[in-house]
């Protein structure tokens, strides 16, 4: 799941309005940050196999760190933990890590089943969405429209930034949404990993839009 994690991270705004919509995409996207860079290192692996689902040519064969049932619980504790430690506020730091959990629960209703429950990459779950193309751009579509429209209702622009950067993030997301379901399969594992590594600038570029609205 791509635009799904970040249509709950926008929603996200609607419960803690003093945190960036940085910090929220951070949060719901958590696990799919860092599995890039476990699959740089070789730590964590994936195949490209067209047709594995019909919604993603990519195979996730081993990636219990990010995506097992208890390292995802890990990940919400050192979220949570990091950022008490910041900002010394418990109710937020509980709903960030409530965030980087709802990852894993979206994930399952997509994925077939390849999320291990445990760090021993045993047990997998899934429900398969992915199965069904029309299905999951139905469901995914839903979950970041809702999100655009909470945020947009939540927050205002003070400017022009506020305003364009933010209608140019949603566009962008969209974009690349389209892209990944209508190109080519990735040409290698580095591919994957240096893309996934490009989401930082999502992030960022939604800390630059939040700080210009309201
Ligand atoms: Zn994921």
């Amino acid at each position: 799941m791509f635009i799904g994690h970040f249509g709950v991270g926008l929603a996200g705004k609607a419960a803690t309005k003093k945190v960036s919509l940085g910090t929220l995409f951070m949060a719901a996207q958590w696990v799919d940050l860092v599995w890039p860079v476990l699959l740089l290192f070789g730590i964590e692996r994936v195949q490209i196999d067209p047709g594995n689902t019909a919604f993603t040519p990519l195979n996730f064969v081993y990636y219990p760190f990010t995506h097992s049932l208890v390292g995802v619980l890990i990940w919400a504790v050192l979220f949570a933990a990091v950022y008490y430690f910041i900002k010394k506020n418990l109710k937020v730091s509980v709903f960030l890590g409530l965030l980087v959990i709802s990852h894993w629960l979206l994930d399952l209703v997509v994925h077939r089943p390849d999320l291990p429950l445990t760090l021993s990459n045993e047990h997998m779950v899934g429900f398969g969405l992915w199965n069904n193309v029309l299905l999951t751009i139905i469901v995914e579509g839903l979950i970041f429209f809702a999100g655009v429209i909470i945020y947009t209702k939540v927050t205002r622009a003070n400017d022009k930034i506020g305003k364009y950067g933010t209608f140019g993030l949603i566009v962008f997301l969209i974009i690349v949404y389209i892209m990944n379901i209508t190109g080519p399969p990735p040409d290698n594992t580095m591919a994957i990993a240096i893309v996934g590594n490009a989401q930082w600038l999502i992030v960022a570029w939604a800390y630059w839009i939040d700080r210009h609205r309201s």
